[in-house]
């Protein structure tokens, strides 16, 4: 049998199915026990809560997370991983292996059949190209899964939990933190994976909330005006705001400025603010005076 938190025989073992790893499918494969115990903590399993995982690889979490758990599914959109992910899991009865393009999945049928009822825990090393659309996709089935433990780029995890006016805070980090409360669980180097990226990289866990960090009226109109304050980092809240493209607007005119002021001042947030200076608890007052007004 190969020891997959070891580079060499995770080399060996690809190298004898004939295996290349895709840089396209963000394949680089975490070879470090450290790492992996410490993933498997963070997902706190008990034997009866069931896993789901994405980019199963050669298996080296996969197996790591089968210990833990009665019943983890496996998502792998590479076939040619098929031979040696069936033979590396061969002695456990506990995973389901499910070849497929998690991104083109039905998510209430996979949550369905790897949850059921429950609410189960996600853990994913996740393939850095497609790092947002997932957690987006996990953000709108919230309330099918209690925790999830990813493994991303140390850019996205800092982006993740930044603070107002902080160079990585954006509409990302109001968008998590509104839906989540989000953990960095610590840095991981390059050198832990094979290949090694280009760039260092963090777990994270997440926790949903439900409904909202902060009780608001209108969850879409308090994300268009965030994406509005952002759009236009150059500028102030105010003419952010009456600039905003799109479907929202303040329904103030250029020529109704004043009018804006006033509707900023009485929310108690001076318009000479620029957007990503402002706490989710702002949009959120800022987004129900709209609605009152
Ligand atoms: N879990 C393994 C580990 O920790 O070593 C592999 C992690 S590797 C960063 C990401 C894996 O996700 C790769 O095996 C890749 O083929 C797979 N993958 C990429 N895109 C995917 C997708 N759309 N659906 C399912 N798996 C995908």
């Amino acid at each position: 049998m190969y020891d997959l938190t070891s580079p060499k025989q995770t080399s060996e073992l690809l190298r004898s199915h004939g295996i290349r790893l895709q840089k396209r499918l963000g394949q680089n494969f975490l070879c470090d026990r450290n790492i992996l115990n410490n993933i498997v903590a963070s997902a706190k399993l008990t034997p009866n809560t069931p896993v789901l995982e994405v980019g199963a690889g050669a298996g080296a979490l996969t197996t790591a997370l089968a210990e833990h758990t009665s019943r983890l599914t496996s998502i792998e959109i590479d076939t040619h991983l098929e031979p040696i992910l069936r033979e590396v899991t061969a002695d456990y009865e506990n995973i389901t292996l499910v070849f497929q393009d998690f991104m083109r999945m039905d998510m209430n049928a996979l949550f369905d059949s790897a949850f059921g009822e429950e609410r189960g825990v996600f853990v994913s090393n996740i393939p850095y190209y497609i790092t947002t659309p997932i957690i987006e996709k996990l953000i709108e089935h919230k309330h099918r899964w209690r925790r999830a433990v990813m493994l991303v780029q140390q850019e996205v995890a800092n982006r993740i939990v930044a603070k107002p006016a902080t160079p990585d805070f954006g509409s990302m980090s109001l968008f998590v933190q509104y839906h989540t409360k989000p953990e960095i669980i610590c840095k991981v180097p390059p050198t832990v994976f094979l290949p090694a990226p280009e760039v260092s990289s963090c777990v994270i866990a997440l926790e949903p909330i439900i409904p909202g960090a902060i009780a608001i009226r209108n969850e879409a109109r308090m994300f268009h005006l965030i994406r509005a304050g952002f759009g236009q980092r150059r500028k102030t809240l105010l003419n952010a705001l009456m600039r905003a493209p799109g479907s929202f607007h303040l329904g103030f005119g250029m020529e109704d400025r004043v009018r804006a002021e006033a509707f900023l001042a009485k929310v108690g947030i001076d318009g000479n603010r620029r957007g990503e200076t402002l706490s989710l608890e702002e949009y959120g007052r800022l987004s129900d005076a709209y609605e009152e007004d």
